[in-house]
């Protein structure tokens, strides 16, 4: 199972950037985790999109979903030329009025809100979901892939919890959000630090790669700001296996 980084910034994309996405790529399908701005676009390099088996959305704010839109209008200029049929599978927050609404906006995907501890299969894995802390429901996942057994965390943006920690107990990597460096840090806030991260990787004795860079800060600001090898500052279009 590899992880190919197409979109890394948030809450907005560098000149020339894309914010949160990210295709794990098995022997069994693709999947997309998050469709934030200007990955659509991306997608294209590495698979058709129409051939991904599933959208994981972590949460709804834009920098994880906004491309939706044209990857909707996508699906439907295939459709109607008799080159595509059914709905993607999206799988959200369980927020039922959102849910509604997603279902209103993006017809061409199905949309199903998961379940804490509740287990899903698609694309060559099978996915955990887990509630972490973030200002909106945001759920983090443990992807393990059906053959080999390997385990990807995608973390989505999240704050230190119970839950974080329980996904990472048992995880080969760990993509995940953090933002933050140094002094910007706020114990309340719903972002993790790279200081933060590298805490956690070094803790649980686990591969990270950091993600969610801010334009504000430069590459090097990041490395910087960790010290172990464990933690990798993500860089938009490389592979890493899991
Ligand atoms: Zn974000
Ligand atoms: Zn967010």
């Amino acid at each position: 199972m590899e992880v190919i980084v197409l979109g890394c910034n948030g809450p907005y994309p560098s000149s020339y950037g894309a914010t949160a996405g990210y295709l794990v790529r098995t022997d069994g399908g693709f999947t997309m985790l998050d469709m934030g701005s200007g990955v659509f676009a991306r997608i294209g390099k590495l698979c058709k999109p129409e051939n991904i088996s599933a959208v994981v959305l972590s949460h709804l704010h834009f920098d994880h979903m906004s491309d939706m839109g044209v990857f909707n209008y996508y699906l439907e200029v295939l459709a109607k030329a008799g080159k595509f049929r059914g709905r993607i599978p999206c799988y959200v927050p369980p927020v039922a009025e959102e849910i509604a609404r997603l279902e209103a906006q993006y017809p061409y995907f199905r949309f199903v809100g998961v379940k804490e501890g509740g287990v899903y299969q698609f694309g060559g894995v099978h996915a955990e979901f887990s509630r972490l802390n973030h200002g909106v429901p945001n759920y983090g996942v443990r992807l393990t892939s059906d053959i080999g057994g390997r385990r990807l965390v995608y973390s989505g943006d999240t704050n230190e919890c119970a839950a974080l920690n329980r996904l990472l107990r048992e995880c080969d990597l760990w993509l995940g959000s953090a933002p933050f460096i140094g002094k910007e840090y706020k114990g309340s806030g719903g972002h993790l630090s790279a200081e933060k991260m590298e805490d956690l990787a070094v803790k649980y004795q686990i591969r990270a790669v950091l993600t969610h860079l801010c334009p504000v800060h430069t590459e090097k600001d990041y490395e910087n700001a960790v010290f172990s090898e464990r933690v990798q500052i993500a860089k938009a279009f490389k592979s890493y296996e899991v």
